[in-house]
């Protein structure tokens, strides 16, 4: 079995928003699509680490903001490199705006937004599925979808080549991180963007 079929998927980028109870926070995903379309909805899977995972689980309600090719690395690293639990990733950012359902979309580096309301969920261990139904959308922009391609071939920064000194260190593919270092600990988690190990690959210098 070749594992590396997994990448000939493609997948978009999402910032998911959700609030519950005066708290709002958003979350990059990769894992929004349409499932049925009349009645039209969709489905997200959200790891249950995020913040934003336990506001569409209390408020059964969330948008999704497609990202853009005009979407930058900042906005990744907002969005996706910290956590709702430590900052509010809305105090102070001025590029969104209130949909009507009461909760936020980006408004900046996207292209569309749509508005859903949980249905059902399924529990996958590590995410939650949420299946929902489509109760509002607006298209913001006619510039084309990031999808992960994309992200990893023209929004993510180029690596720093580490000096050559024949050493080996561990390159984070999400997010360029450098782990200085022979071998990368199995429980080793990026302190960028927080992915695990097996998204490190090893570059000999
Ligand atoms: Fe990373």
């Amino acid at each position: 079995m070749d594992k590396a079929t997994m990448y000939k998927l493609t997948y978009g980028l999402f910032v998911l928003t959700s609030g519950s109870e005066g708290k709002d926070s958003g979350c990059i995903i990769n894992t929004a699509g349409q499932v049925t379309s009349d009645p039209n909805r969709i489905s997200i899977a959200v790891n249950k680490a995020n913040f934003t995972h336990d506001l569409v689980r209390e408020s059964g309600r969330f948008n999704i903001s497609v990202l853009s090719q005009e979407a930058d690395f900042s906005l990744f690293k907002h969005f996706g490199f910290q956590s709702g639990r430590d900052v509010d990733k809305f105090a102070g950012f001025p590029d969104c705006a209130r949909s009507a359902n009461g909760l936020y979309y980006v408004t900046r580096g996207t292209n569309g937004f749509i508005s859903a309301r949980t249905e059902q969920t399924i529990d996958l261990d590590t995410h939650t599925l949420f299946i929902a139904s489509v109760k509002d959308m607006k298209v913001l922009s006619d510039v084309p979808s990031a999808t992960y391609a994309y992200y990893q071939s023209s929004i993510k920064p180029r690596p720093e080549k580490p000096k050559a000194s024949g050493k080996t260190v561990w390159r984070c593919s999400v997010c360029g991180y450098i782990y200085e270092g022979e071998e990368l600990p199995a429980d080793f988690i990026c302190p960028l963007c927080k992915h695990p190990a097996s998204d490190f690959e090893k570059v000999t210098t």
